[in-house]
């Protein structure tokens, strides 16, 4: 990793801006997963070019994250660089209707801007704890709104040559948590936004309704990576792991959640491997009761330890 923290310098990153075996249990909400050998928090779309031209040069392979709300990483970590795409890089501008935003800005500073401008149609996102970036790679949704609705636009540099790559309409490939972004493999730097206009106050009352909502229903007292798996045709993965009896259902410190089965969460000092193991025991009980496969919809990152 020497000359990739060499390569990195060279390319003007200040020393105190690289970070060597990272912990991403710090920059991910499940709190487990082993070390990135080395992880940049980038800050602006023209230092990712640089980032892909140094770990080319040290041939070590490119990690993207952004709040690290929806993963997985194993407890052995992540080989090769890791670019964390976020708060430096979280600018958000209005024009009429029309938002643009830095990818590192999160959902709720996204949600809670548009509501200050009377712009409607974030609410159902704003308590996804996520970075935009982040959302459009997942087409992330919640209570019937999903990125899809509103995103005009995505700005992102390809993996492949560092340069910059835009989608738009049905380009941008939106389906039930996946995007064409997501299948590129691109590193997306700006989103678009079309919005409706609306009365701040009445967004605002929407908005903190389905806020309540989700403190209700999830169990956001402890670490966790959201919902598990993905829904699957024609059913609710939380119903099939509740119908299953499989609420609490406990390895390590990995737990079902007992306030929403479609949640696993980190009791305390849970590993990747339980968190794992959790997840092949709930989906092979899920199956034998109701003859359903269930999906992970956490991205699972990285190496056993
Ligand atoms: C308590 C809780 C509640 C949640 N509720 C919901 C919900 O209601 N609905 C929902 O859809 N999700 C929900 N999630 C999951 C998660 O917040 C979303 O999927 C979110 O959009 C992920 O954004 P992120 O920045 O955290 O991405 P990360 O978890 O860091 O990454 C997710 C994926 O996106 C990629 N990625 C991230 N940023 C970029 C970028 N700039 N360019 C390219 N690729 C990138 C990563 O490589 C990875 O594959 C919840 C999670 C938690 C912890």
């Amino acid at each position: 990793m020497d000359t990739l923290i060499k390569s990195l310098v060279q390319a003007n990153f200040a020393p105190e801006r690289i970070i060597p075996r990272a912990p991403m249990a710090r920059f991910t909400t499940f709190r487990v997963g082993g070390p990135a050998d080395v992880l940049v928090n980038i800050d602006s779309a023209a230092e990712i070019s640089v980032a892909l031209r140094a770990a080319r040069a040290a041939g070590v392979p490119v990690t993207i994250i952004g709040n690290g709300s929806n993963l997985l990483v194993r407890d052995g970590g992540i080989r090769g660089l890791v670019m964390r795409i976020s708060q430096p890089m979280s600018a958000i501008t209005c024009e009429g209707d029309t938002l643009h935003v830095q990818a590192g800005a999160t959902l709720p500073a996204v949600a809670g801007f548009a509501q200050r401008s009377g712009l409607e149609g974030l609410a159902p996102m704003a308590g996804i704890p996520g970075t935009i970036g982040g959302a459009v790679i997942m087409n992330a949704g919640a209570y019937g709104g999903e990125m899809s609705q509103v995103v005009t636009r995505v700005d992102a540099i390809a993996r492949s040559d560092g340069k910059p790559i835009r989608f738009e309409g049905r380009a941008l490939g939106f389906a039930y948590r996946h995007s064409a972004m997501m299948d590129a493999g691109v590193i997306v730097t700006d989103v678009t936004l079309r919005l409706t206009p609306g009365d701040p106050d009445a967004i605002a009352r929407r908005t903190e309704e389905l806020l309540v909502a989700r403190r209700e229903k999830q169990p956001l007292e402890y670490p966790s990576a959201g919902s598990t798996f993905k829904r699957p045709e024609g059913a609710f993965a939380a119903k099939l792991i509740d119908d299953a009896g499989l609420k609490g259902l406990r390895i390590g410190d990995a737990q079902v959640s007992e306030k929403h089965a479609g949640f696993i969460v980190n009791l305390g000092s849970a590993t990747a491997s339980d968190i794992l193991a959790l997840m092949a025991e709930v989906q092979s009980r899920v199956l034998a009761a109701s003859g359903i496969t269930l999906e992970p919809e956490v991205r699972i990152l990285g190496e056993d330890a």
